[in-house]
């Protein structure tokens, strides 16, 4: 199988470039990742099984372009080496590593308005270094500000890779909620879960038929608690609105029941603790 996509194939290229320079170990680790995603693609069985320094792994890697592709005479010559077969011929004078390239910036600027559909930005030319791994190797670039960043540092977006400060940029623009959203946020989570923590205590004593009310009532008063807050600060977005929402569902139990807690009255606390376990997560996910 062909290998699609600009990526991969992208990747293969530095793979290519990093085993005629020698780095076989960056280019081992280019072709590991390659196969993951592109199980089928012979170049990169192949390319693996030139630069694996474990004979194992070599021998796999070329029955596996063997299976791939039958007649794949590279394949079958490395097989043969392997195995003592022929002798293989010098290459004649290998050739110099090439010299590191600094990198011009010859990027696009950034623009707000991305309307095109890209993976990343591949980069033909150069090996590049993500900019947060300088031991790692790299063809991607963040769409945004074109920093070199190695897979682990992506952030797959709908419209392209990014960096993890450029994501961290875009999620604050997300949150677009005011400074006094906390304060009014408070005034109106911190009330309901009192109130429903005061309900609480008049159900001390009561039995399984009511715990099994809580259960079933439970998100119902989670989300309510959440959504009133989230409508008391405009249905703006804050990043701890749901936290401080969750806590105050907390609050409102822990400061009727904490005595229950220190002296560990566990009966006192079944109908509290189912409450929180079930609304807790309920507020926290209609508040954000
Ligand atoms: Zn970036
Ligand atoms: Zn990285």
């Amino acid at each position: 199988m062909e290998i699609s996509g600009p990526r991969l194939r992208s990747l293969l290229r530095q793979a290519e470039r990093n085993a005629q320079s020698g780095k076989l170990v960056a280019a081992a680790d280019l072709y590991h990742q390659i196969i993951v995603e592109a199980p089928d693609s012979v170049d990169a069985w192949l390319g693996l099984a030139d630069v694996s320094q474990d004979s194992a792994e070599k021998e796999k890697a070329y029955q596996q372009v063997l299976v791939l592709d039958p007649t794949n005479e590279a394949a079958q010559r490395g097989l043969d080496i392997l195995h003592g077969a022929i002798v293989p011929v010098p290459e004649p004078a290998a050739a110099e590593p090439e010299p590191e390239v600094v990198i011009e910036t010859a990027v696009v600027p950034p623009t707000d308005t991305i309307t095109h559909d890209h993976e990343a930005v591949a980069e033909e030319e150069f090996d590049l270094v993500c900019y947060r791994h300088p031991d790692r190797n790299t063809s991607l670039r963040c769409y945004n500000c074109s920093k070199p960043i190695c897979i682990e540092c992506t952030n797959k977006t709908p419209v392209g890779y990014l960096c993890p400060d450029c994501f961290k940029e875009k999620e604050d623009a997300f949150f677009n909620n005011k400074s006094t959203d906390y304060i009014i946020a408070a005034l109106v989570a911190v009330p309901l879960s009192l109130l429903v923590g005061f309900v609480l205590t008049l159900l001390l004593g009561t039995g399984f038929f009511v715990w099994l009310i809580i259960f079933f009532v439970g998100a119902g008063v989670g989300s309510f608690i959440g959504r009133m807050t989230k409508r008391a600060i405009g249905n703006r977005r804050g990043r701890y609105i749901p936290y401080l929402v969750a806590v105050s569902v907390i609050f409102g139990v822990l400061f009727f029941f904490w005595p229950a807690l220190i002296t560990l009255n566990l009966g006192a606390l079944i109908a509290p603790g189912i409450y929180l376990f079930i609304a807790t997560p309920a507020a926290f996910y209609w508040s954000r």
